[in-house]
């Protein structure tokens, strides 16, 4: 992703911690930010749009877009298997374009590795019992899908020390300044900002 000055954004939690909700606020402050469309062989949800909150495809589709290099990543998620397209997020990084990926701890280690430079964010709920709150409040999923997810909190929380950052939703007011925060900071880094800034350095050196 040589040539652009976007920045990756990758953004992981367990399910429940509020990730979704402090994206959205987080792209309305933002709205230079690009939210990555995953790919998913799992069913939409009632309220899910067809290429808005993900690209719905059966698992043979998913098997030939992988056979086509087509993935920057994938993984296996609660069942179901998730992954993100690589033409599009070379197409909008190399443009100049900052991304985020919501994505999970296991595809969150594959862009690390291909892609250093990304920023990784994990997001932690303030307790168990809110996680479970939510979980069960949000009403999207049946018991043995919840029960499931809360299973796999503990293998995800395990994984936040492989990230750059941490934010603890309490305060959800509080967790979109974080968030923003780093994203801002992130803007900032030398490498980036002294291609934008080319002609302001040659004429001050
Ligand atoms: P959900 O089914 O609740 O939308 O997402 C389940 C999990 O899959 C979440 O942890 C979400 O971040 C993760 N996920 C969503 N898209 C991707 C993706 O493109 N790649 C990976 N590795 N995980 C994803």
């Amino acid at each position: 992703m040589s040539g652009g000055t976007g920045n990756l954004f990758v953004i992981a939690a367990p399910s429940g911690a509020g990730k979704t909700s402090l994206t959205r606020s987080l792209l309305e402050r933002e709205p230079e930010l690009k939210l990555s469309v995953s790919y998913t062989t799992r069913p939409p949800r009632p309220a899910e749009r067809e290429g808005v909150d993900y690209h719905f495809v059966t698992p043979q589709r998913f098997m030939e877009l992988k056979a086509d290099g087509e993935f920057l990543e994938h993984a296996h998620v609660h069942g179901n298997w998730y992954a993100t397209s690589s033409s599009w997020l070379k197409g909008q990084v190399t443009a100049g374009h900052d991304v985020l990926l919501e994505i999970d701890w296991q595809g969150a280690a594959q862009v690390r590795r291909l892609l250093p430079d990304s920023v990784h964010v994990f997001i932690l709920p303030p307790s168990l019992e809110s996680l479970e709150r939510r979980l069960v409040g949000r009403g999207q999923d049946d018991e043995a899908t919840i029960a499931r997810r809360l299973d796999a909190v503990r293998e995800e929380t395990r994984h936040c020390r492989e990230f750059d950052y941490v934010i603890i939703n309490q305060q959800f007011a509080s967790a979109v300044d974080d968030l923003a925060a780093i994203v801002r900071t992130a803007r900032l880094r030398a490498v980036q900002q002294c291609v934008r800034y080319k002609a302001l350095i040659a004429q001050l050196t």
